[in-house]
């Protein structure tokens, strides 16, 4: 048989061994941390051990971070519960690339353009304030280019505008440092899964309790922010996937000498020039629509995918691609993730089949 390659850590990355323990541990212990007897108060004391280790990663106060049920819920949770000074419900904007876990928080999100690399236009941000105050979403890093947004230029203009700026840190969390995100915005929103730690799980750091509103109001868990019993063993897995650290710059290299060798082969790489995470590249393969290049490479033993898959695993023209103005390229680009798992051998692999995949398809085209 075939040896199955994965390289689709963007999607969701195999939970690590001590997120595992931590998840067992905490199943074997029980209970629930809102009663008061001993067993409700040895699960809060995991709980609240576990909102330190997240609160450290991400530099900030313990009492900031709402744990929640992944990204896409923390997400909403700020688009929707956030309140001006006042109580004002802001308007909403964010830019084009943004997840559809924003783009889909509110329907009356207003979007922002990017440049040709994928970058916010600051000019159309700071016309945009100009109108009046909002809540600001911008990503740290795109899910499906890893382009890195300007995130401090972005805060100086959302707070002299007395805006509130949330920052989508799902994929860019473990990669890049938190601390100095942190600093900037006001929201952030954070997903295990992609760092290790079990699907299921995540948290809104929010800077200022009184610039949020409860949207599932229940039992007033997690200080009113976020009613519902805490999954408290996905909440442990999470506390312990953020404790392991890795070489990043080996992940870097390693993209990077995957995408020399595909460039040479007519490969366009999207958002090539703007800053970008080590272990996403966006893949082009002119005339070749994504998905019939997600199905060959996968049967060839190579999980990789489209730029944006949606719900029912059908491929979608990426909008972060027409974003960024690439036309009918849109709908021909692969996102290959890489984990500090990823071996070299993997690597030389993946290539031989991209290369064998491009050059049948070029003889297809030819005849
Ligand atoms: N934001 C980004 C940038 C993502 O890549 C994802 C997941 O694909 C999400 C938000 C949603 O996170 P979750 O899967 O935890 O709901």
């Amino acid at each position: 048989m075939k040896s199955r390659i994965y390289l689709d850590h963007a999607a969701t990355t195999p939970v690590s061994a001590a997120a595992r323990a931590a998840v067992l541990a905490a199943l074997e212990l029980g209970g629930n941390p809102s009663s008061v007897h001993g067993g409700g108060r040895a699960a809060n004391a995991l709980l609240e051990g576990a909102r330190d280790a997240v609160a450290g990663f991400a530099g900030v106060a313990a009492e900031t971070i709402v744990f929640t049920s992944g990204g896409t819920e923390a997400i909403a949770l700020a688009a929707n519960g956030a309140r001006l000074p006042g109580a004002e419900r802001p308007r909403f904007l964010a830019s084009a690339t943004e997840h559809s876990a924003v783009l889909q928080a509110r329907e009356d999100v207003q979007l922002l353009p990017v440049d040709g690399r994928g970058l916010i236009d600051l000019d159309a941000l700071a016309a945009r304030l100009a109108t009046g105050p909002a809540l600001v979403a911008v990503q740290a890093a795109n899910n499906e280019t890893g382009v890195i947004q300007p995130l401090a230029d972005v805060a100086a203009l959302v707070r002299a505008a007395g805006s509130l700026l949330l920052v989508d840190a799902v994929q860019a969390a473990g990669k890049r440092a938190l601390p100095p995100i942190a600093a900037d915005a006001d929201f952030i929103a954070l997903s295990a899964h992609k760092l290790g730690g079990p699907p299921g799980v995540g948290a809104l750091i929010v800077q200022d309790p009184d610039s949020l509103i409860a949207v599932q109001r229940g039992g007033g868990q997690e200080r009113g922010h976020r009613g519902g019993t805490p999954n408290v063993p996905g909440i442990a897995g999470f506390a312990a996937a953020v404790a392991q650290v890795h070489d990043w710059a080996a992940v870097t290299a390693r993209r990077e000498r995957l995408e020399a060798q595909l460039k040479a082969a007519g490969a366009i790489i999207h958002g090539e020039s703007a800053p970008r995470l080590p272990g996403i590249s966006s893949i082009g393969l002119p005339g070749v629509a994504a998905s019939t290049q997600v199905m060959m490479l996968d049967l060839e033993g190579f999980m990789v995918s489209a730029g944006a898959a949606c719900s029912s695993g059908k491929v979608k023209s990426s909008h972060v691609l027409a974003a960024m103005g690439l036309g009918p390229a849109a709908g021909e680009a692969i996102r290959v993730s890489l984990s500090p798992a990823t071996t070299d051998g993997e690597i030389d692999a993946f290539v031989a089949a991209w290369l064998a995949m491009a050059a049948r398809l070029s003889r297809k085209g030819a005849a």
